[in-house]
């Protein structure tokens, strides 16, 4: 069990889908079509949940990856990347997914998700 970079999904037409954790079938992302607050809750496998104005969720993994504490802000430069989307990249984990949500022109904003498996402790 060797740990690397997330296998990246981009979604770029179908960017305000739903989408579930594809480990336990959580919906980690919703878009609120169905009345729902629109918006992110992270399962046990969510190792982060990020647009490009910063994160909303950091799991313990992630944060011991880039040497951050809890609530520490995040300042992706300092860190040197150039956006979110290239630090989430960077982000090493066994068998882990992204899912990066590109909203068009002219919003253009970005919207990540990622997922590690791990078994019940
Ligand atoms: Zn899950």
């Amino acid at each position: 069990m060797s740990k690397s970079k997330m296998q990246r999904i981009e979604l770029g037409t179908f960017y305000d889908v739903d989408l579930y954790c594809p480990f336990c079938g959580q919906r980690v992302v919703s878009n609120g079509a169905d009345g729902s607050e629109p918006g992110w809750t992270p399962c046990p496998h969510t190792v982060f949940t990020a647009s490009d104005e910063g994160f909303d969720y950091r799991s313990n993994e992630f944060n011991a990856f880039f040497g951050l504490s809890d609530d520490d802000d995040v300042d992706v430069e300092e860190l040197g990347f150039d956006h979110i989307d290239a630090m989430t990249d960077a982000f090493e984990a066994v068998d882990g997914v992204k899912f990066a949500q590109y909203v068009p022109a002219p919003g253009g904003l970005g919207g990540y998700v990622g997922f590690a498996p791990k078994y019940d402790e």
